[in-house]
């Protein structure tokens, strides 16, 4: 392997040189979406960050196990241990089994995933799939000394830890000054510490979602999902973890405590995190009114946009940011980046065209070296794009008859964009996603809308036709009161 791939590692605060613990095997480890929501673009950043350096892997020639978990035992109402669990709680308000709740708000992110052309990890373990596991690990830190039992629920013990190891070191937070200025709990509490999170609780009697325990019928605590299933399918040692900034704390400071807690050593070699996204320069949020999910953008759904985005405009607005830069959406920026993607496709769709000659007049660069050499920098997808973009230019001189290519150069020219737009950026032509199914529902409406036309001229023959036709390549059309219905 080359090892030139250098990815920013949140621990050490630096670019390193990626350099796999079993090559050619790489273990990555990224933070699912918790499915009690509609997707939306918080979901698609992580996702899509990830899908970009899980391609790439690939392409390098390592084999990689990609574990994206899914956090279906719910979350509690807020971060302090207590309140409602969120799906049970929509769950009660739907009248639905919370896993029919979990389920379905899975299939969309899903299939909201495979819109946007995110690959499908290797395994994407449930939470509650792996409540033994989740249970073992909690004993293994009860056993370790570093968590204590209290009224059937078990609290990581911060402080007990912080004197061996360092609670703090991935989020740079002082862990004593967060200790002094948050008051010794009196005895009200089951903790003794207000920083001391849950590796399980004890569920109240209106719980619904709980499970059996050495300890309490309850579930378990939010971190413990992922340093159990990271273990289980990753093994104790692996290379990367990844997911977005928001994760860093408390819940990938968490996981490093849990881990060398009960195992003794830190699980992960490279940490990575996404930046976040904003709306308009805001942060988004339910309260804000600018909670935009990706249904709505697919379909311009939501006031603050002014039209429909494509799954691939999505996409590639994201890619046009490096993925530790903070991303604005606005319906400008995204108008903007709809045009830019047209101009990419169109000039790739030229190029699979393009007539050879003897030889060629103009020179095609090292474009293949130029676009890996940016990916190898930390994954610098805003620096392949343009890239790319200065290659259109030359596709478009030989497309106009102003210059010559000849074949080798056009073979090249062909591979690299193909390698890079659609195997490692994950774009696809407009036409083969959801845009082309769309197009083609407008198409079979507007010669609907001919037909009835025609029939109010009362010319039968062209409407006939046009229904005929319709019929022998398999389509239905029903005549209604206000004008037809089609399927296929
Ligand atoms: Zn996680």
């Amino acid at each position: 392997m080359e090892h030139q791939l250098h990815i920013y590692n949140t621990l050490t605060r630096k670019k390193e040189r990626f350099i796999p613990i079993h090559e050619p095997n790489v273990g990555m480890y990224v933070c699912g979406p918790t499915v009690y929501g509609d997707p939306h673009l918080g979901h698609a950043r992580p996702a899509i960050t990830f899908d970009i350096l899980f391609r790439y892997l690939k392409y390098l020639g390592y084999k990689v196990r990609y574990v994206r978990n899914v956090t279906d035992v719910g979350h509690l109402e807020n971060d302090e241990d207590e309140g409602e669990d969120k799906i049970a709680k929509k769950a009660r308000l739907d009248q639905l089994e919370p896993m029919e709740v979990a389920q379905h708000y899975y299939n969309s992110y899903r299939k909201a995933m495979e819109m946007l052309n995110v690959l499908p990890p290797s395994i994407e373990p449930h939470a509650s799939g792996h409540i033994m596991e989740q249970i073992e690990f909690t004993q293994k830190i009860l056993d370790a000394g570093y968590a204590y039992e209290s009224n059937g629920s078990v609290y990581f013990d911060v402080e007990k830890y912080n004197s061996d190891h360092h609670y703090g070191k991935l989020s740079g937070r002082d862990i004593d000054e967060m200790m002094e200025t948050t008051r010794a709990l009196d005895g009200q509490s089951e903790k003794r510490r207000s920083t001391d999170f849950a590796l399980w609780k004890k569920a109240a009697p209106e719980h619904i979602m709980r499970w059996k325990s050495p300890w309490s019928e309850g579930f378990p605590g939010w971190h413990i999902e992922c340093s159990a299933m990271g273990t289980k399918y990753l093994g104790e040692e692996f290379d990367i973890h990844g997911g977005g900034m928001d994760l860093i704390f408390p819940h990938h400071e968490c996981e490093i405590a849990q881990s060398k807690a009960a195992l003794g050593k830190e699980s992960v070699k490279y940490w990575m995190h996404n930046n976040m996204i904003t709306i308009n320069g805001q942060k988004m949020g339910k309260s804000l009114g600018n909670f935009i999910t990706l249904g709505e953008f697919f379909t311009g759904g939501h006031a603050l946009l002014t039209k429909a985005f494509g799954p691939m405009t999505i996409r590639f607005f994201i890619l046009q940011a490096h993925y530790r830069s903070t991303v604005d959406f606005s319906s400008e920026a995204l108008e903007a980046s709809e045009k830019g993607l047209e101009r990419l496709m169109e000039a790739y769709a030229r190029l699979q065209n393009l007539k050879a000659s003897e030889k060629s007049s103009i020179e095609i660069g090292n474009l293949r070296e130029k676009c890996k050499e940016a990916m190898n920098d930390d994954l610098n997808t805003p620096i392949v794009i343009s890239h790319l973009f200065e290659s259109l230019r030359i596709i478009n001189l030989v497309y106009d008859g102003k210059e010559t290519i000849s074949q080798e150069d056009l073979d090249e020219l062909q591979s690299v964009f193909k390698l890079f737009i659609e195997d490692i950026l994950g774009l696809q032509p407009v036409g083969t996603a959801s845009e082309g199914i769309e197009a083609y529902r407008k198409a079979v409406d507007l010669l609907l809308n001919i037909r009835l036309e025609a029939k109010k001229n009362k010319d039968w023959a062209t409407s006939d036709k046009i229904r005929n036709e319709l019929t022998a390549l398999g389509f239905q059309v029903k005549d209604t009161k206000d004008g037809f219905e089609w399927s296929l």
